[in-house]
């Protein structure tokens, strides 16, 4: 059976997966084809099973990030302060479901075209895709994590030409964290609040660095203050773009990254020039870590090290190959940083080799190969057998099967998704999870083997 999920969490930028069983021999075709009306449909059904699992709870988080005072006050209100906070709640309520709607149908808008483009040439017909999409379900992943980072921007749409000097507006909302896409553009400016409404409520208003000022001209509404958002400068600690990136117009984009890449990169990160290109988002590594939870795994192309510290995380033992040392000593630094050096062992070695040569028998072993540097993104479709190194996607995964039949694999997202799905055992499943950072797509996770698809869906918990 196919299932389908959609996990988001509440901090910026926004993080979404998708994801969704295939099964070898199973022929798929593109979206594209289905009813649109029967899509509509789906994305409703999708929406409410969301909105209602996940929605109040949201819902009472945002309110008491908005009005701190309310649990106090709601004591002692009057009647009518009791009618105003009950109209502020209404209207609260409405906003952000609308809000979340609109995220949500871009996000899906866009999952189905990036599965439609990955599949395509694939011969699915469309009852299968309609009950696949039929099954959709969606599920908020673990915010309390992804709360805990800091910066948290993402950067990854700007350009190699953006100069921070020279950004538009838009650009700079992306800086800044904030969200550009969902109708907010105005909010990094002084704005303020129509009178008798509630502060209006968007992700930026969990951004600590924005101050919720009292706007002094504005009346009290039943104690209920109007407002005006200020933002205020983000400290910038250590933020200077090292020269070697300044002068290299093509890692420039990567430095407003960062705090996307390593929530704490201020405290001494380290990146070779590879790596910066490489190197997968915290928050994308955190989910592959929940996914992938186990007493072993082996981290066969550990590069830097974002997957093995967050695999430390949700794992007994991580076993970190790579087959440079510098990217290994990196690795030991970072993994130091993030206090989970003593639970990585970091192996300096060839990982074809090493899997030839050895007895391990991890529970679980993570593909993330070189995809040949930013140039993947070159081909409308990415052919994992050809341009993967140091060999072919079939290849490779004979030499982890060696290990394990449980196994992650980590791709472009442009990657042809027959492909993939090829690199199931003849008659298995495998699981492909498309990962979103707000609403683009950022890379494809394929997972493998029965005890990874059999057990429960990545649920909430780290
Ligand atoms: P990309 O092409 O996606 O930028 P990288 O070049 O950063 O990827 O490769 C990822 C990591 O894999 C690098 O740290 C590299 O040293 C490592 N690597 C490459 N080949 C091997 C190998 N045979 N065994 C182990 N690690 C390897």
């Amino acid at each position: 059976m196919n299932s389908h999920y959609l996990s988001t969490s509440r901090s910026n930028p926004q993080f979404y997966t998708f994801s969704q069983r295939f099964e070898r021999g199973a022929s798929c075709d593109s979206f594209s084809s289905l009813d649109p009306q029967w899509k509509a449909q789906a994305q409703q059904a999708a929406w409410l099973d969301f909105w209602q699992r996940e929605g109040h709870e949201f819902l009472e988080q945002k309110w008491h990030e908005q009005h701190p005072e309310y649990k106090q006050e709601i004591e002692l209100a009057t009647p009518e302060e009791r009618t105003a906070w009950q109209e502020l709640w209404e209207r609260h309520a409405c906003d952000q479901s609308a809000h979340f709607w609109h995220i949500f149908s871009c996000v899906f808008e866009n999952y189905e075209r990036d599965l439609s483009n990955g599949l395509q040439g694939v011969g699915q017909t469309l009852d299968e895709i309609n009950e696949n999409l039929s099954l959709l379900d969606i599920r908020q992943s673990d915010d309390s994590a992804a709360s805990a980072e800091s910066g948290g921007e993402d950067e990854q749409y700007l350009t190699a030409n953006d100069d921070p000097e020279l950004l538009d507006e838009e650009q700079q909302l992306r800086l800044l964290g904030l969200p550009t896409s969902f109708g907010v553009p105005g909010i990094a400016r002084k704005r303020r609040k129509p009178r008798q409404q509630p502060a209006s409520e968007s992700e930026s208003d969990n951004d600590p660095n924005l101050v919720i000022m009292p706007d002094d001209k504005d009346e009290l509404l039943h104690g209920v203050q109007s407002r005006v958002i200020k933002k205020k400068k983000k400290p910038q600690k250590n933020s200077k773009v090292p020269q070697f990136m300044r002068d290299d117009i093509l890692l420039r984009k990567y430095w407003f990254r960062r705090f996307s890449l390593f929530s704490r990169f201020d405290q001494g990160i380290l990146l070779d020039r590879e790596s910066w290109f490489s190197v997968t988002p915290e928050k994308i590594a955190k989910q592959t870590a929940r996914r992938l939870a186990s007493d072993v795994v082996v981290d066969a192309f550990c590069g830097c090290g974002g997957n093995a510290i967050q695999f430390a995380n949700t794992c007994s033992r991580v076993i970190a190959i790579d087959i440079d040392a510098n990217k290994l000593a990196m690795a030991k630094q970072n993994a130091r940083i993030y206090g989970v050096s003593h639970k990585i062992e970091f192996i300096h070695a060839d990982f074809l080799q090493f899997a030839r040569a050895t007895r391990l028998r991890p529970d679980v072993v993570f593909l993330s190969p070189p995809w040949g540097g930013p140039d993947y993104l070159k081909q409308a479709t990415f052919d994992i057998e050809q341009h993967l190194l140091p060999l072919g996607a079939t290849r490779l995964m004979q030499h982890a099967r060696r290990l394990t039949d449980n196994i992650g694999f980590f791709l472009p997202r442009n990657s042809n998704i027959q492909q993939v799905i090829a690199l199931s055992h003849i008659g298995q499943q495998c699981e492909v999870e498309h990962n979103y950072l707000d609403t683009r797509l950022v890379a494809i996770t394929a997972y493998y083997g029965d005890s990874l698809l059999k057990s429960p869906r990545p649920d909430n918990e780290p």
